[in-house]
């Protein structure tokens, strides 16, 4: 183990030092995660576990997400290095609910001992709020705010049970996080309600929103009788494979037309062809839509200077960016 870790550890120093000065240059989180000796090393699967469990672990933990950047979590397959990752992390939290479902990140998670899927703890205590899709399981439970602050216990009692010192560390930084997340919940709910009710449909490349919509856009009355779905309409199903039909183009443009709707939004990590052949269908027909000013997060935090940094920061941005074009 500790020949396996020391070639791991110079693998790493050297892959992440490639294309610069390797001396005097500040440690990577990666080269820190790696070096961290009376830490929890912590990974999870995408920024948004990440960003969260960062918040309840503070000092006692080191924590990196596998998948960052704009990459698309559904279909991630290991890339080189990834394997020693999962190996040398003493906790894995994932979301679970289908997210990660490509085959060779799957069966890791499947058979590390210590991975946690916090998406599953979330449906476990409250299956009523689940969304299904096509009966699918809707995996994207991070878009609605006080959903999301669900995953809390579970990441307190796995990091307690890996080290029970910081149990009441855990459990004070958690609550406060509840707090802070359900106070955000409220702010955004009422922010987007300024905006009247007859504009508030969101059309945007994949089905990341039903979660979203239902919390944020629906009227109290759609939400109670499961009637928000019509606010929300997404080409390109659960995953973006950039696949459509032209009878998926004539559903979206039919919704356009009914609910008068003349704006449609981009995301960050799903490319903007499906939403380009739907304003050309949209031209043919006649109907004027526009695509919004600015780019939506769902599958990935934004980079620096995007304002969407954070998990909170990002659906914040998101609520901004529809406020915003439906002025
Ligand atoms: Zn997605």
């Amino acid at each position: 183990m500790l020949v396996l870790r020391a070639l791991f550890i110079t693998l790493i120093l050297t892959l992440t030092s490639c294309g610069k000065e390797a001396s005097n240059s500040v440690p990577s989180p990666l080269e820190e995660w790696i070096s961290a000796k009376d830490r929890i090393r912590v990974l999870s699967t995408t920024a948004m576990i990440d960003d969260i469990v960062g918040r309840i672990g503070k000092d006692r933990i080191v924590h990196i997400p596998l998948i960052s950047g704009e990459i698309d979590p559904h279909s991630y397959e290991l890339v080189k290095g990834d394997d020693e990752k999962l190996s040398f992390a003493r906790i894995i939290f994932y979301n679970g609910l289908g997210l990660e479902h490509g085959a060779s990140l799957r069966y890791q998670l499947e058979t590390h001992p210590h991975a946690v899927a916090v998406g599953e703890a979330v449906k476990a205590a409250s299956p009523d709020q689940i969304i299904y899709v096509d009966r699918q399981t809707d995996p994207h439970i991070w878009m609605d705010i006080a959903l999301w602050s669900g995953i809390i216990p579970s990441i307190v009692e796995a990091l307690s049970s890996v080290d029970p010192e910081g149990s009441s560390f855990y459990e004070a930084n958690g609550d406060e996080l509840q707090s802070q997340m359900l106070e955000a919940h409220q702010l955004v709910a009422k922010d987007v309600h300024q905006v009247p009710e007859a504009k508030r449909y969101l059309v945007t490349s994949h089905d990341a929103f039903n979660y979203f919509t239902r919390a944020y856009l629906a009227t109290s009355d759609e939400t109670t009788q499961a009637q928000w779905q019509i606010r929300f309409e997404a080409p390109e199903g659960l995953a973006p494979d950039g696949q459509l039909g032209a009878t998926d183009i004539q559903h979206i443009v039919e919704h356009l037309s009914q609910y008068k709707i003349n704006v449609i939004f981009a995301e960050s990590n799903v490319s903007r062809d499906s939403l380009k052949k739907i304003i050309n269908a949209c031209e043919r027909k006649g109907l004027t839509v526009r695509i919004a000013q600015g780019v939506l997060y769902a599958d990935a935090m934004g980079g620096i200077g995007s304002g969407a940094e954070t998990y909170l920061d990002m659906v914040r941005h998101d609520a901004d960016v529809l406020i915003a074009a439906w002025q």
